[in-house]
């Protein structure tokens, strides 16, 4: 979350501060720099690859701040067992919802494999369970403008404002974005809510902390942008950072933010 964006990032890279915010994710668009239009179709894999990260290091949000307890305290939690829920608008293409739900499960899974000290259970359809969920996903398909394509606002136990989108503004250069790319984008914004920052380097990294999974490029015609995909890592070191996270969980520790702000994968 330290990691400034360049140049080439400005369109959609912004990061905000605002009262217990943890997150602002900007998760979106690293610009070709010599796009080939021609060979900008979507080149995709596997949902995710899992493994090794091809990071640098990845940012651990919890502990990085003050957390001193009062206003503006930084996310962190002191229980393992998390909760998760999806609102979306009604009338909502059920093909997004499904890809929304599919990236949490995707987080469930991982964890329930790798770390199973903490987990994430998608409680949306629990109605006595979901209006106090730790982690609150908003699918708003038309937030962020031109400016990002999801967000995630944590504060003091808990991460009530994760917003991810899909739709890009009609008439604009970009395409809206496919169930695929909201999954992964979906894992990406749920792992900053599980404690997660960015992983470098932020452009070309693939981890699914990073943007490096997705590109633009530009048809020089047209002016149009086209996505250009790459498989995400699911990986060892994004586990690794919420280990970070949960370190008290882990030995055994009365609860306290992370005393780490990065994991060097
Ligand atoms: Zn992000």
């Amino acid at each position: 979350m330290t990691t400034p964006h360049t140049a080439t990032f400005t369109r959609l890279a912004r990061r905000y501060a605002v009262l217990a915010i943890t997150t602002v994710c900007t998760l979106l668009a690293a610009l070709v720099t010599a796009p080939l239009f021609a060979t900008a179709a979507a080149a995709d894999g596997p949902l995710f690859n899992y493994g090794p990260s091809d990071a640098d290091a990845i940012a651990v949000q919890s502990g990085v701040y003050d957390h001193t307890g009062g206003p503006g305290t930084p996310q962190w939690y002191d229980h393992t067992n998390l909760t998760v829920a999806v609102f979306a608008p009604p009338n909502t293409d059920p093909q997004m919802v499904a890809a929304i739900h599919q990236g949490i499960a995707t987080w469930h899974r991982f964890l329930a494999d790798r770390l199973p000290i903490v987990s994430l259970t998608d409680v949306t359809n629990d109605a006595s369970r979901r209006g106090s969920a730790d982690i609150v996903v908003h699918y708003a398909p038309h937030a962020g403008g031109v400016v990002w394509g999801g967000n995630a606002i944590c504060g003091y136990q808990h991460c009530s404002n994760v917003v991810v989108k899909s739709e890009e503004p009609p008439g604009g250069p970009y395409p809206d974005f496919d169930p695929i790319r909201l999954l992964r984008m979906t894992v990406h914004e749920v792992g900053h809510a599980l404690g997660l920052g960015h992983a470098t380097p932020l452009l070309e990294s693939r981890d699914v902390m990073a943007y490096g999974w997705v590109h633009y490029a530009v048809d020089p015609t047209t002016g149009k942008y086209t996505y250009v995909y790459r498989t995400p890592i699911l990986s060892d070191c994004d586990l690794r950072g919420i280990a970070a996270t949960f370190e008290w969980a882990l030995k055994g520790q009365a609860p306290h933010p992370a005393t780490v702000s990065s994991i060097d994968c």
